[in-house]
């Protein structure tokens, strides 16, 4: 047996064995898709992005895939919603909080298509990531601002990064609005700063009744600008329990002045909207299968 194998048949047994631990116990709740609506999970990982999109006639995508020890949750999460294949999986940028299992992911589950940036980043993860794209035959797209794909009804469109080079990698994430019916959500990656200035002086329409908020909520990340533009009802915000720097106060204060009903990982555990076309629902604090709410008051 390869070390290889032998890695990924540990991780099986020790998935399976997750599984049958929380299913017995009970204590994960997991949302169930329901047919006529499309579902989106910001998955509680700390101060790491996953995102988990389920469309009514059950395509699927993932939006990153946190860091390496988030693995097990991530394919747990997957599995007990018995997903085995993910029709497009989108690393927003090679960043460790953002890719850190997407090596797994990718030799676990089949993969329809995958859009990732266009780099050499030198890391661990992203070494590993484009290891397990080539011993599965996947390739890489690289999209381009404006380029759209479907995954059943929804729509997605890539909005940044506007520039093929930055100084910072955050600066390079991969920004996608999802539009399903008259609903719409934006998916900020690690955008901040330079990226999110060019992303509001550009003609898009960024209006979404959901944002997740670009690089855990630092300070860059959430400019009044944004908020006009986006109009959102609610925010989402991937962040780590007791972080003295995210999301920065700053963040907080624009959110709240504009009345942006403000939800962090941290507090909620994985954070669960459906929508019907018509209206969004946040179902509160599936995961963790308590009554409490982390609005930032
Ligand atoms: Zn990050």
């Amino acid at each position: 047996m390869t070390t290889l194998f032998r890695k990924k048949y540990i991780i099986m047994c020790l998935l399976l064995l997750f599984i049958a631990f929380t299913n017995y116990y009970g204590h994960i709740v997991l949302a169930k898709n329901e047919k006529s609506n499309l579902t989106v999970h910001f998955l509680d990982i700390g101060q790491a992005d996953s995102i988990l999109i389920q469309t009514p006639n059950g395509q699927t995508a993932l939006i990153d895939s946190g860091n390496e020890s988030d693995s097990m949750y991530i394919q747990g999460y997957l599995l007990n919603l018995g997903i085995k294949k993910i029709d497009v999986l989108i690393q927003t940028h090679p960043h460790e909080d953002h890719i850190g299992s997407m090596d797994d992911i990718v030799y676990s589950f089949e993969i329809g298509r995958v859009y990732a940036l266009d780099t050499d980043y030198d890391s661990r993860a992203n070494t590993n990531f484009k290891e397990a794209l080539k011993q599965k035959g996947y390739t890489i797209s690289c999209p381009k601002i404006g380029d759209s794909f479907k995954l059943g009804d929804a729509c997605f469109q890539f909005i940044s990064p506007k520039k093929s080079k930055y100084k910072k990698l955050n600066h390079c994430s991969l920004v996608t609005k999802m539009k399903y019916n008259v609903t719409s959500f934006l998916f900020m990656g690690d955008a901040e700063e330079i990226a999110v200035d060019e992303i509001i002086d550009s003609d898009d329409d960024l209006q979404a009744d959901v944002i997740k908020i670009g690089h855990h909520g630092s300070f860059g990340s959430t400019p009044v600008g944004l908020i006009q533009k986006v109009q959102p009802e609610y925010a989402v915000i991937t962040a780590r329990k007791n972080s003295k720097l995210l999301p920065h106060i700053r963040t907080n204060f624009n959110l709240k002045i504009f009345g942006v009903k403000t939800l962090l990982t941290a507090g909620s555990g994985t954070i669960v909207v459906t929508s019907n076309g018509q209206k969004i629902h946040m179902t509160r604090n599936p995961y963790k299968n308590t009554d409490s709410e982390s609005l930032i008051k």
